[in-house]
């Protein structure tokens, strides 16, 4: 439903150029859920706006369907408003002097041919159906709740049966419950219409939680793509891991190379070896970082051959688990314990880290912490 192939945008401001987006390619099938993750500036909202049809791309060729919209090259500039494309923006863009039924009805009322004033009256009842705000049809847009503004904007964007649902962080301006709550009928609301949708956002969770694909952005390019549970076990490098908030890299050095299908690392501190799956060739001697999550390490009370010693600094209780934070070396650990774990600061205690849930990448390409 949507292709964009080596997409290229450059702004030109007071202080020369920058080059935005740096040749995104990518692909989503009618009715996938597609999420461009990644940290603020990295392009994301640039690309969207590109597919929109706000900013003019400089390279690359955008489809729609079966349409081709935008193909600089070639001259090829489809303005938005003839991109059948529903958006929600993290500001939702309701109208204030406008109630919840013309809020909705608007991209119908400028749409040329302009449909009956009955097909409008359907057409918008049944948007607001989606949303479950039809009794509010009347109310005033100014009176309503953070919630009920962000279903007022979904209404809107789908009351066209867009072929295309641009979302730029629509959840970002609700607190924390609302957002869950919200993050579910989005989910809901998507999976019932079918409609093919291009979410965009820099919180992980809501990312890997909703996208059937996730493509990770840094610096005007897309670094991985995938189904999020293969990115988020199989970060490809430092970078993604980071930014999926892997929060240990803990040194190591590849001390023997096995058969192909395993590869020992010394943990630094550490008194015997862990196996690894061999994700790279690494050569022995190698200084690698062994990156692992704090649900993926436990505390001993004693060591073993595959445990790091280290001492208690801090822990943090949260309610249904402590988060434990571990000097380990150079290293400080961040693990999470039950609460009932009889521990204190300054405890010497042994990590062992479940080698099945660990990246190494080599040490040069990451900065400790
Ligand atoms: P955020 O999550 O903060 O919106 P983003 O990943 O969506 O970030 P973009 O908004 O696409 O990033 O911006 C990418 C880069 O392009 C940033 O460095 C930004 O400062 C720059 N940029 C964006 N819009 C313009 C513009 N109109 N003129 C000049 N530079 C711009």
């Amino acid at each position: 439903m949507l292709k964009v192939k080596s997409l290229h945008k450059t702004y030109q401001g007071p202080d020369g150029s920058f080059h935005a987006v740096r040749g995104v390619s990518f692909e989503i099938p009618q009715g996938g859920f597609f999420t461009l993750l990644g940290p603020s500036g990295c392009g994301k909202t640039t690309t969207l706006r590109c597919i929109a049809g706000l900013e003019d791309a400089d390279g690359g060729s955008i489809t729609i369907g079966e349409q081709l919209v935008a193909d600089p090259t070639n001259g090829v500039h489809m303005p938005a408003f003839r991109r059948n494309i529903g958006m929600v923006f993290q500001s939702y863009a309701i109208w204030p002097h406008m109630d919840v039924f013309s809020n909705v009805a608007y991209p119908l009322r400028v749409a040329r041919p302009r449909p009956s004033h009955d097909e409008i009256e359907t057409s918008v009842m049944e948007a607001l159906k989606l949303v479950g705000m039809e009794s509010l049809a009347k109310r005033s847009a100014t009176k309503l709740s953070g919630g009920q503004q962000q279903r007022i904007a979904f209404a809107r964007a789908l009351v066209r049966q867009p072929q295309l649902l641009l979302l730029d962080e629509p959840l970002s301006n609700l607190d924390a419950k609302l957002r869950e709550q919200m993050r579910f009928e989005l989910q809901e609301l998507v999976a019932r219409t079918g409609v093919t949708t291009l979410y965009v956002t820099h919180d992980q969770a809501e990312a890997l939680a909703m996208s059937d694909q996730v493509a990770v952005m840094s610096g005007g390019q897309i670094v991985q793509s995938g189904d999020p549970r293969a990115v988020y076990e199989r970060p490809q490098d430092a970078q993604v891991a980071d930014f999926l908030g892997i929060a240990n890299f803990m040194p190591g050095r590849i001390s023997a190379l096995g058969d192909s299908k395993s590869l020992s690392v010394k943990l630094d501190g550490s008194i015997g070896v862990l196996r690894l799956p061999d994700l790279n060739s690494f050569a022995p001697e190698t200084a690698v970082r062994v990156v692992f999550r704090p649900e993926d390490v436990v505390m001993r009370t004693a060591a073993a051959d595959d445990t790091v010693e280290g001492r208690i600094e801090r822990i943090n209780f949260q309610g249904t688990v402590s988060e434990c934070h571990v000097r380990a070396g150079e290293t400080l650990v961040r693990m999470l314990i039950h609460p009932s774990v009889r521990v204190q600061r300054g405890d010497q205690i042994w990590l062992a880290v479940d080698p099945t849930r660990c990246v190494v990448f080599p040490a040069e390409s990451v900065a400790l912490r």
